[in-house]
C-alpha cells in the first residue's frame, strides 16, 4: 500500500511539470500552441520557477535539435516518463519529425494522455499521417510514427514487448530523453534499465535532466531533498554530483558521457533569448534563480560514434 501511495504521488508530479510549462508558456518564456490541451490551469508561480523551466526545456531542445540534424529523417526518439510532454506536437509543427516518437509513462498517465489526445482535434490531427490509421486502447495509442505506450519504467521484461509494438528499431539511431524521471526510480532499477538500453541500442544518445549537488556540505544527503512533492526521491543517490550523474551511465555500459549544471546550461543559451525572457518578469534576487539552477542539471550519455561528445553549446 505505502509503495502504491508512492507510486500515486510520483504520478502526481506530471500535473505539477505540465502546470508550471503552462504557466510559463502563457507568459510568453517559449511557445507551445498544445500544453494546454493537457492542462486546464494553474496557480501562479514565482519567477524563478518559470526561468528554470525555460531553461529546462530549451536546454533538452538544444540535443534535440543536435540529435535530429545528426540522424537525418532517420532519428528516433523515446522519452521515458513523458508524462503529457508536447514535444512530438512542438517538432510537427516546426516540420522537425524524426522516424519514429515513443513515449512511455505509468499505464495511469499514458490513459489520461490519450483521452487528452483523442479529445483535441489539433492533437489527433497532427497524428494522421501516410495511411491515417490509429489504434487506441485505454492506455496505449499507436500512430504512423507516434506511440504512446503505458508501461512501468521497473519492469525491463516488458520492455522488449512494448516497444516492439511501438514499432521500435533497435539499429536506427535513437535518442532517449528522460526529463525528472530516473530520480523517482531506486537506483539498482534505474541502473539495470539504463544498462538494458545500452545493450540494446548501439547507436544512441540518452539525455537526462533532474537534480544535481543534493549534499549538504558534510557529504550528507540532505534530508529534505530525499522527499519533493510528497513522493520518495529513491534514486537520489545518483545525483549527489555531476560526477555521479555521468558515472551512472559509464558503469552501465554507455560508452561515454557529459554533464552540465543548469547554471551552464542557461548561460549558454543565445543571449538574445535570454535578454527577452528576463524581461518578462522582474527578479529581485538573481541569486535565488542560481541556488535553483545549481541543483538540477542536464548530463547526456552515447553509444557509438554518432553522438559522441555533443555539447551544450549552440551550434
Ligand atoms: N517528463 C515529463 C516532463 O518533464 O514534463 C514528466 C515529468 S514528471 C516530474 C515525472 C514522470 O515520470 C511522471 O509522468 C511519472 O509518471 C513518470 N515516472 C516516474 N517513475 C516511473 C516509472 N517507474 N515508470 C513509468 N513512468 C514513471
Amino acid at each position: 500500500i505505502k509503495d502504491m501511495a508512492d507510486d500515486e504521488a510520483i504520478q502526481a508530479t506530471n500535473d505539477d511539470a505540465s502546470e508550471c510549462k503552462r504557466y510559463a508558456v502563457q507568459l510568453g518564456y517559449w511557445s507551445d500552441p498544445f500544453i494546454n490541451f493537457f492542462v486546464k490551469q494553474t496557480g501562479r508561480k514565482a519567477p524563478e520557477i518559470n526561468r528554470g523551466y525555460y531553461a529546462r526545456v530549451k536546454g533538452i531542445e538544444v540535443f534535440v535539435d543536435k540529435f535530429l540534424k545528426l540522424s537525418g529523417e532517420k532519428g528516433q526518439i523515446i522519452n521515458l516518463g513523458a508524462g503529457f510532454d508536447t514535444l512530438y506536437w512542438r517538432l510537427k509543427e516546426a516540420g522537425k519529425c524524426p522516424a519514429n516518437f515513443i513515449e512511455l509513462d505509468f499505464p495511469s498517465i499514458t490513459a489520461r494522455k490519450c483521452y487528452h489526445i483523442k479529445k483535441h482535434k489539433q492533437l489527433i490531427d497532427t497524428l494522421n499521417t501516410e495511411d491515417g490509421e490509429i489504434r487506441f486502447s485505454t492506455t496505449d495509442l499507436h500512430a504512423a510514427n507516434y506511440h504512446l505506450v503505458g508501461i512501468d519504467l521497473r519492469h525491463i521484461s516488458e520492455l522488449t514487448n512494448k516497444l516492439t509494438q511501438a514499432e521500435v528499431n533497435f539499429n536506427l539511431p535513437t535518442m532517449f530523453l528522460a526529463e525528472c524521471v530516473l530520480v523517482y526510480i531506486d537506483t539498482s532499477a534505474a541502473s539495470a534499465l539504463l544498462k538494458w538500453l545500452a545493450g540494446k541500442f548501439p547507436n544512441s544518445i540518452f539525455v537526462n535532466y533532474e537534480q544535481v549537488n543534493m549534499k549538504d556540505k558534510f557529504g550528507q544527503v540532505m534530508l529534505s531533498n530525499l522527499r519533493s512533492r510528497g513522493c520518495l526521491l529513491a534514486g537520489v543517490e545518483d545525483c549527489e554530483s555531476l560526477e555521479t550523474q555521468q558515472r551512472r551511465f559509464t558503469i552501465n555500459s554507455w560508452e561515454g558521457s557529459n554533464a552540465w549544471t543548469m547554471v551552464e546550461v542557461y548561460d549558454s543559451l543565445p543571449q538574445d533569448d535570454r535578454s527577452r525572457i528576463e524581461h518578462i518578469e522582474m527578479l529581485d534576487e538573481r541569486e535565488l534563480l542560481i541556488q535553483l539552477l545549481q541543483h538540477y542539471c542536464i548530463s547526456v550519455a552515447w553509444n557509438g560514434q554518432t553522438f559522441k561528445n555533443l555539447s551544450i553549446a549552440q551550434g
